[in-house]
């Protein structure tokens, strides 16, 4: 008995809610609806790095071909490291291995996501308002803004660093100012001159003090998708940052300011910056938002109490937020829906609380690691002496930093782990079916 009869909803369809979605479909659980509150799918931003260890599951379900449609081709390397101010090369980190990593716009990303998923299970215009426990139906009733109402009897929090699912576990807790605005826009090649467009041809950190900008050869020229994804991240104290919302838009002037003086490539980006954002809605502005994350929490899961069968739990940014210096919180996303999904649907027996425990046994020490590790990628890049390399700061160094996270197949460990508990298991060699 596995749980694949239990009614899931997913609140949230931002990558991570569309990358359980995915797991779900493909590991054969079928009774699932997704809930976002916007009215439309969509994703902004400056493209997105997905690297191999989430690449072998999206190819796992049959993304590959259109993923590849739409991001780079097998960049030179994974990581070019070069001085702010002179642009001098400090070195390199080569790529992991097949799958390399893909840098793909946001959208387009979630467009891939979204394309085999039915549009039957996807609800949009739903902004959760309220869970409650209905004692008598043994289900749980969930509110939208809109007035209306779902029943389920597992809810899939996906909804973000500030998730309401999260809040409803009852965890009280705000998220932590990094110390870093992030400034986020795109470059068009033909914008660039020749050699600062060969430069950008692949992902390149210009790393200067407290500060760095990190650029994404995202797309390709067959697909008409090739641009430079840039993401400044800029010391910045909190106080001055007058919006309400954490995602606003600042002019690119802003960002001109910190990087004065800096390497000419860096001025032909910011100039590319203006030119692409005078032709764009929003004349002269950029994305501007305060990066922030959350410190892990100890559990991710409730039951209710009484009910094995029944309980909330969270994934994606609403439970293991990361800073974004290693690239790695989709691609936790898609490593934590496939193995969550792989566990709702082959657990042996009705215990959705040890299904849950053995998932985030499973997860939570790799996503922990992640985010302290992140952490301190981050002040790596934005250094307080950011001239030469040291004994933490060399392409070897960086390279050993990262391949934990690279060189992971998150299946072979569930199905290792999950042997002993799975149904028609005991090998660790239970096939799941593909349903896409
Ligand atoms: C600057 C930057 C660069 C990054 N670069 C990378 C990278 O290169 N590689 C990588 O892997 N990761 C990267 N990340 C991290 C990545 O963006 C996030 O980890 C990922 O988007 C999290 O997805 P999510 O679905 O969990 O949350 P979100 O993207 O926040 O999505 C949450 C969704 O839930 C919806 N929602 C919220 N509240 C409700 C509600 N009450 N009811 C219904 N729906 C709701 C929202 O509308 C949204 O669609 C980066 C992040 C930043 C900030």
């Amino acid at each position: 008995m596995d749980f694949g009869n239990k009614r899931i909803a997913v609140i949230g369809g931002g990558l991570g809610g569309m990358a359980f979605v995915n797991a779900a479909l493909y590991a054969g659980l079928e009774n699932i609806q997704l809930y976002e509150q916007a009215p439309e799918f969509t994703e902004v931003g400056a493209g997105v790095n997905i690297t191999k260890n989430a690449n072998i599951i999206l190819d796992a379900y049959g993304l590959k071909d259109a993923m590849r449609w739409k991001s780079s081709h097998d960049p030179p390397c994974y990581m070019e490291y070069r001085n702010f101010k002179t642009g001098e090369v400090f070195g390199q980190i080569d790529e992991f291995g097949q799958p390399s990593s893909r840098q793909i716009h946001r959208a387009h990303l979630l467009e891939v996501m979204k394309e085999r998923v039915p549009e039957s299970i996807l609800n949009t215009g739903k902004r959760l308002t309220s869970i409650e426990w209905d004692k008598t139906n043994k289900e749980y009733a969930i509110s939208f803004q809109d007035a209306t109402a779902a029943t389920a009897d597992i809810i899939i929090g996906c909804d973000g660093i500030k998730s309401a699912v999260r809040a409803h576990l009852g965890f009280a807790d705000h998220p932590n100012y990094s110390g870093q605005m992030v400034y986020r826009g795109y470059v068009e090649y033909s914008d660039l001159s020749p050699t600062a467009a060969q430069e950008l041809r692949k992902t390149v950190v210009y790393r200067g003090k407290q500060r760095h900008i990190l650029t994404l050869p995202i797309g390709n020229g067959e697909s008409k998708t090739a641009r430079v994804g840039v993401i400044g991240f800029m010391t910045e104290p909190l106080e001055e940052w007058v919006s309400e919302s954490w995602m606003a838009k600042a002019p690119v002037d802003k960002l001109a300011e910190h990087v004065e003086g800096w390497a000419p490539t860096c001025q032909e980006i910011i100039e590319g910056l203006r030119k692409n954002a005078e032709r764009g809605p929003d004349k002269g502005l950029i994305l501007k938002q305060a990066l922030y994350v959350r410190d892990p929490i100890p559990k991710w899961y409730q039951i209710e109490e009484g009910e094995t069968g029944s309980g909330i739990i969270l994934l994606g940014d609403s439970a293991h937020s990361t800073l974004p210096h290693q690239g790695q919180g989709t691609c936790m996303a898609i490593e934590s829906g496939v193995a969550l999904a792989t566990v709702l649907k082959n657990w042996k027996g009705e215990d959705l609380e040890s299904a849950f425990a053995f998932y985030q046994g499973l997860r939570k020490p790799r996503t922990d690691k992640v985010t302290k590790t992140s952490y301190e990628a981050g002040k790596l890049a934005s250094a307080d002496v950011p001239e030469g390399t040291s004994q933490v700061f060399n392409p070897d160094a960086l390279r050993e930093r990262m391949k934990w996270i690279m060189n992971y197949d998150v299946l072979k460990d569930v199905y290792e782990q999950g042997a002993p508990y799975f149904e028609d298991s005991g090998n660790g060699e239970v096939q799941i079916q593909a349903q896409l």
